[in-house]
Order: structure tokens, then C-alpha cells, then sequence
């Protein structure tokens, strides 16, 4: 039986809530693909900066980096101070966000299966702002390094993936010439290594049109950090809200999978968060150590989670953000109760 040490931050708000849900989901899974997972407290969010001073603290980067993947809830205020400061930190330079829709859950078009691959290192995420005189100067840069890593990303996902081989690069070039015309010339001369993925570009203004009016039409989209994290919160909506959409950021060596939404704190502490988006990042995150780890039993523990989603929402089973009245709890049991192991 395999065994791996899982890093997790409980985070801020509905955090704690939906890890504790998704921990039950987990572990069930784990047991019946023989997988063990140890889970180790990795604490980080604005109550960590309120008792311990510091919002990501060394001994979290130290638990993270020693573990063999790290599950994270969302964190309140001190967001930029945790995943921002993580992903740089640990160099997490993929941020892959799917948006597909779900059986039995309204969205805008019941073949939705795309995924937004966002940069997440550079853009104006370095936080190099400067006061002046009556204003503040943001600095945003963009490397030829990090477009051209994030486009092979890109391409290689969408390889591997059953959809339409095509990938859209989103920029803004038409205004920002240099540094978005870097990322979208650099995402050109990498698509020349794949000629059988189709490569094409759109302004972001029309790509936030198009994601509302054709959104099946999309398979993979690379896009720097500051779109990518606007866009992915327009197509978690396209496919049924941020209640249910995973994500993952991935580098060379370490990954943290967490969901799409922040902490929520308008419905925190009334049991009623839907666990969905945290679900299908463990998923992810299972998935992920199936292809670094090339164990198989990671992989069925990641599609039995798949499945059990997909068979809860089809039966009705919703939370009160999908118009049901499940808690987060009862969602969470609903998809334990649901895993069947593949034969
Ligand atoms: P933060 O400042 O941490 O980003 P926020 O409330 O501004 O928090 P989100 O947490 O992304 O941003 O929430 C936006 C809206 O979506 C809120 O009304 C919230 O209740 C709802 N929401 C987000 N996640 C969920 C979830 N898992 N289940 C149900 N509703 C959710």
C-alpha cells in the first residue's frame, strides 16, 4: 500500500468547513484504491497571522515542501500573503482552473469542458507598486521564460486531453504592445513545436464575450495572472457558480490544489458551503500524484471521486447555492456514500 504525506490548510471562513468535508470524501476514496494518506496541519490564513504574527509562517512553507502535495482551503484577507507568496515562492507557475458542466446542475451550456491555464508567477501579481506624488505606479512584468513555460503548459494539456486540441492565447496586446505582445509572440513560436494542437489568440475583452456566448466552443485557454484569475471566476458562473469549480498550481517540483473561491465570509459557520470546488481539487490533486508518482491507484482514487460528484449532483443532491438544502456535511456524505470502485 502506498502512503503520502498530505500537507493541508484549513484556511479562513467556510474554509474549515469545506477541507473537513472534503477530508471525509478523501479518505474514503484513499481506503478503497489501497492508498494511505496521512494528513498534516499545514496553518496558514488571516486567524494564523492573528495567533502566530505571521499569516504564512516558515514552518507551513517547511511542512508544504516535505509533503507529498498540499490541499488548501481558501484564506480571507491575507490571500496575497499566503497563495500569491506560495506560488512565487515555490516557483507554482501553472495555474490550471477547468470549468465543465455537471450533470444536473443549471449552467449556461451543457457541453462546457475547457480549462483556463493562467501564468501565475508574473504580471502585476509581483506587487511592485510605487507611491508618487498624488498616485501609485503598478508594475507589471511579463518574461519571455514565463509565457514561453506556460504556453508549453498549455499545449501539453491540451494534448492530452480528449477535447478539440485547440488553445487560445488571451492577452491584450492591442493596447499593452510590449508586455502582452511578449506573451502572445512567445506563445506563437512555442505553438510552431505542436502542430497538432490548433493555436489562436483573442483580446480578453472578447474572450469574456465569448465565454458567455459560446463557451462550449473552448478547450484550453493560456492567459497571464491578472485575466486568468478574472476570467476563471466568469466561467466558474458559465458552468454553475465558484461552489463548484477545482484548481490546481502546479510547478516543477511541488503542487497545491485548492478551490477557485475565497472564503466566503457571508455564509462562514452555517454549514451550508458547498464542498464541490475542494472535492474536485482533491481530485486534481490525486490525479497529479498518479502522473509524478506513475501510481495507478492514485488515479482510481481521483476518477471514483470524479464519478462520486457527478452521480450526487445527477441524483439532486445540492447545496443551497445550487438551489438544494444539503449542509456541507450531508453534500460531503452524499459523495462518500456514492464511490464505487472502478473494475
Ligand atoms: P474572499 O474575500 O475570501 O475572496 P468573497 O466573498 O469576496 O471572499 P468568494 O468567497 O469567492 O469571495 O465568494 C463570492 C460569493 O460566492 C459569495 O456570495 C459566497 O457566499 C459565494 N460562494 C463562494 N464559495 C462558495 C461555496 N463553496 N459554496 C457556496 N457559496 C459560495
Amino acid at each position: 500500500m502506498k502512503e503520502y504525506v498530505i500537507s493541508v490548510i484549513r484556511g479562513d471562513g467556510i474554509g474549515p468547513e469545506v477541507v473537513a468535508g472534503c477530508s471525509t470524501v478523501l479518505h474514503n476514496a484513499a481506503s478503497a484504491a489501497s492508498l494511505k494518506l496521512e494528513f498534516v496541519d499545514a496553518p496558514a490564513g488571516d486567524e494564523t497571522g492573528r495567533l502566530k504574527g505571521k499569516a504564512l509562517p516558515d514552518s507551513t512553507i517547511e511542512t508544504i515542501t516535505h509533503s507529498d502535495a498540499c490541499l488548501k482551503g481558501p484564506v480571507g484577507k491575507s490571500a496575497a500573503d499566503v497563495i500569491v507568496r506560495l506560488r512565487q515562492e515555490l516557483d507554482l507557475y501553472a495555474n490550471v482552473r477547468p470549468a465543465k458542466s455537471l450533470p444536473g446542475v443549471r449552467c449556461l451550456d451543457a457541453g462546457v469542458d475547457m480549462v483556463i491555464v493562467r501564468e501565475n508567477t508574473e504580471d502585476l501579481y509581483k506587487g511592485l507598486e510605487i507611491e508618487f506624488d498624488g498616485g501609485v505606479l503598478a508594475l507589471r512584468s511579463i518574461t519571455a521564460k514565463a509565457s514561453e513555460r506556460i504556453s508549453r503548459f498549455a499545449f501539453e494539456l491540451s494534448r492530452s486531453r480528449a477535447g478539440k486540441k485547440s488553445v487560445v492565447c488571451v492577452h491584450k496586446n492591442n493596447v499593452l504592445r510590449k508586455s502582452d505582445g511578449l506573451f502572445v509572440g512567445t506563445f506563437y513560436k512555442v505553438a510552431g513545436e505542436f502542430q497538432d494542437v490548433k493555436a489562436e489568440d483573442m483580446l480578453v475583452d472578447s474572450a469574456a464575450m465569448n465565454f458567455i456566448r459560446k463557451p462550449s466552443e473552448f478547450d484550453v485557454v493560456v492567459t497571464t495572472n491578472l485575466y486568468g484569475d478574472i476570467l476563471s471566476d466568469e466561467t466558474a458562473q458559465v458552468v454553475g457558480g465558484l461552489g463548484l469549480t477545482p484548481s490546481a498550481n502546479i510547478g516543477e517540483k511541488y503542487a497545491i490544489f485548492e478551490p477557485v473561491h475565497g472564503s466566503a465570509p457571508d455564509i462562514a459557520g452555517t454549514g451550508t458551503a458547498n464542498p464541490t470546488a475542494i472535492i474536485l481539487s482533491a481530485s486534481m490533486m490525486l490525479d497529479w500524484l498518479s502522473r509524478s508518482r506513475k501510481d495507478s491507484d492514485c488515479l482510481r482514487a481521483s476518477e471514483m471521486i470524479r464519478k462520486a460528484v457527478h452521480r450526487t449532483l445527477a441524483d439532486g443532491v445540492k447545496t443551497r447555492d445550487l438551489g438544494g438544502s444539503a449542509g456541507t456535511s450531508d453534500f460531503a456524505a452524499a459523495v462518500s456514500s456514492r464511490l464505487e470502485i472502478p473494475s
